[in-house]
């Protein structure tokens, strides 16, 4: 089949690792009989330095005619004290509102061959860990009333959590078809003793899980989640919930794994089109070095070919090949541990492609 990506490095690492990316995809084109052709678009600072803006209308337009979006990471110290229109930043968050990707996707699992870099102990995740987060991306705390006032007690600061039945009802569906594709069990994280927009998040997702059946609905408290998620993570298959919620359970979960540099993520709309991308962001410490993790972007691009072009056996290919990779002892500097083979990110490429077969 063809399919058309547009390939968004950004800056600092994420050119590096997006590079690798490509190359899978080409890999799975060559092994399944695929053919990928590439809009190569500049966002973030190298889109700045290039034409002024963080990402060029004309862009936009070219998206649309793709299938799915690989995206790197944007930003670095230089460009952090600019003002706040021409943040690199703005370019992510353009596309984000431009193709209304409300659906937040980060999965969290544990590789076998990364145990030990994963701060839970064996006990702990001996059942195994591997988690879907999906959060709401677009709603709640973050995009409602804020402001400072005076009050009764002098200068005061507010920020409103207000979610709408639409809003929780689309993000809620997209967690449940995700479910019945995984082991149909969906743990909806809210806040509903103490706030009135979890309240109505629990009676929308109660009314979505009608509708699935086969899917095992239970609600539970964030304090909870978050102690569930140190202790006992095997617990959950998919963990749905808010945007502020899963802004920090999302990290928690992702650090079991051991390395920022091994998660993915995508951002979906209602039809389904989505970004992809790393987790992690630009690097600044490291970029340049050509020492950056490119794993995570791989996975990311097998959660392309899954969830954006229905690809589930090149999906497999790919997290057959990381595993692989892993297994075999290659290691980047994030994930190195003694006894393995210290490697580049190129090389680190090289190796998991070498690995992608039917
Ligand atoms: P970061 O994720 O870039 O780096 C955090 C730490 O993890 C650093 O020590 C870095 O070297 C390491 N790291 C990250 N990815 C790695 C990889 N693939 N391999 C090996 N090590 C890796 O987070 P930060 O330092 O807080 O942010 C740096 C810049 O990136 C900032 O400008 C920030 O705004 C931006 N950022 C962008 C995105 C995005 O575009 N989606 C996300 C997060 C941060």
């Amino acid at each position: 089949m063809d399919f058309k990506i547009p390939i968004i490095p950004g800056d600092g690492i994420g050119v590096d690792v997006v590079r690798e990316g490509v190359r899978a995809l080409d890999r799975i084109g060559e092994v399944f009989g695929h053919t990928f052709t590439y809009e190569h678009i500049l966002c973030g600072g190298a889109c700045i330095d290039a034409h002024g803006v963080p990402l060029q209308d004309e862009s936009i337009e070219k998206i649309k005619e793709c299938d799915a979006i690989l995206f790197g990471a944007v930003g670095g110290p230089k460009l952090d004290a600019l003002p706040k229109e021409q943040r690199p930043e703005r370019g992510l968050a353009r596309l984000r509102r431009e193709f209304n990707l409300f659906a937040n996707l980060r999965p969290s699992k544990i590789y076998p061959d990364l145990k030990d870099k994963s701060p839970l102990k064996d006990r702990i995740i001996e059942k195994g860990v591997d988690i879907m987060l999906i959060r709401d991306l677009t709603g709640g705390i973050y995009f409602g009333n804020k402001g400072r006032r005076e009050g009764k007690n002098g200068l005061e600061a507010y920020d409103e959590e207000c979610y709408s039945v639409m809003e929780i009802t689309r993000v809620a569906k997209k967690a449940f078809e995700i479910a019945m594709q995984r082991r149909k069990s969906v743990t909806s994280v809210d806040k509903a003793n103490a706030l009135e927009a979890s309240r109505l998040w629990r009676d929308t997702v109660t009314e979505v899980a009608k509708d699935y059946p086969e899917v095992e609905l239970k609600h539970m408290l964030v304090d909870k989640a978050a102690m569930e998620l140190a202790c006992n993570p095997s617990v959950f298959d998919v963990l749905l919930t808010t945007s502020i919620f899963g802004d920090i359970l999302s990290d928690e979960a992702g650090v079991t794994t051991g390395s920022v540099g091994m998660l993915a993520s995508a951002a979906l709309n209602e039809s389904g089109f989505g970004l992809y991308e790393p987790i992690h962001g630009t690097a600044p410490d490291i970029a340049g070095m050509g020492i950056a993790n490119p794993l995570a972007t791989i996975a990311s691009v097998g959660m392309l070919l899954e969830i954006a072009l229905n690809l589930p056996e090149e999906a497999k290919a790919i997290d057959r090949a990381i595993n692989k990779v892993l297994h075999d002892g290659y290691r980047t500097g994030d994930i190195y541990m003694e006894g393995t083979t210290k490697v580049t990110t190129e090389e680190m490429g090289t190796y998991t492609i070498e690995r992608i077969t039917k």
